[in-house]
């Protein structure tokens, strides 16, 4: 009965997320169908148009992209790594995007071992959402401190940006699918991390205040030195 209690609230939410999904994209496609019956009628379609076409072809593009990290079942696969590590890849890889916006990085972690069961690429994906909507959120520039820290078997990333903030009435509203501020978002970041955290056991938090800034905190279960032999005496035998 409690299974399928579960089973049908996990339903629900996927429906929901599918009707989502269906409206985001119907939305450009009805513009792009326009455009083109247009052109049918021989009504040449100018620079304008085409090229609001091709936005509304990047927007289904990037929508259905967002989703693709989510839909990877066969590329699912957990590894140990160092949190800290993989945090500073991201912050090189974003290194000259938040140049070109006057955003530095930069982080103080802790000196203790940081290893966690993850799917890198989801977890990259996750500092790669959180970056970004902290350099989406400082439009004149500023700095977006990583901290990292240990405390016994929890470790705890924050992220904290000197942007616009967040109104106390919308942070319940984050993470719902396609809730977005921003005039091209897609309001796909933060449910996408926050599932991705959820499957690793983990917890994502977020904290604000409207002209100062946002902490966005990830929590995750730390892999000891003495579960790591555990884990590999059991895949020897
Ligand atoms: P998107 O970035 O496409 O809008 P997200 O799911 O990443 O979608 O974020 C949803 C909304 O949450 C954003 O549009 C923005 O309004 C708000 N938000 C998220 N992170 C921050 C942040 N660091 N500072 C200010 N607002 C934020
Ligand atoms: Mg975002």
């Amino acid at each position: 009965m409690e299974e399928l209690l579960r089973r049908s609230e996990k339903l629900t939410t996927v429906g929901q997320l599918a009707a989502g999904v269906a409206h985001e994209i119907r939305n450009p496609l009805t513009t792009l169908r326009g455009f083109l019956q247009l052109q049918q009628q021989s009504k040449k379609l100018n620079v304008e148009h085409t090229s609001l076409m091709l936005s509304e072809l990047d927007r289904i593009n990037l929508i259905v992209g967002e989703f693709l990290i989510l839909a990877k079942p066969q590329a699912t696969r957990f590894t140990t790594k160092d949190v800290r590590t993989v945090l500073k890849e991201v912050m090189s890889l974003l290194d000259s995007e938040a140049h070109m916006y006057n955003v530095v990085f930069s982080h103080s972690l802790t000196d203790a071992s940081c290893l966690v069961s993850c799917e890198e690429n989801q977890l990259k994906q996750v500092f790669i959402n959180l970056l970004k909507n902290g350099i989406e959120a400082m439009p004149n520039g500023g700095r977006i401190h990583a901290h990292v820290a240990r405390k016994q078997d929890q470790i705890t990333i924050s992220i904290t940006d000197e942007g616009i903030g967040i109104p106390e009435d919308m942070i319940a509203k984050i993470g719902s699918p396609f809730f977005t501020g921003k005039e091209s978002g897609t309001g796909l970041g933060m449910m996408i991390s926050q599932r991705i955290i959820h499957s690793h056991q983990g917890l994502m938090e977020i904290q604000s205040q409207v002209n100062v800034g946002t902490t966005v905190t990830i929590m995750l279960p730390a892999l000891n030195t003495q579960s790591n032999e555990g884990i590999l005496k059991e895949s020897e035998q």
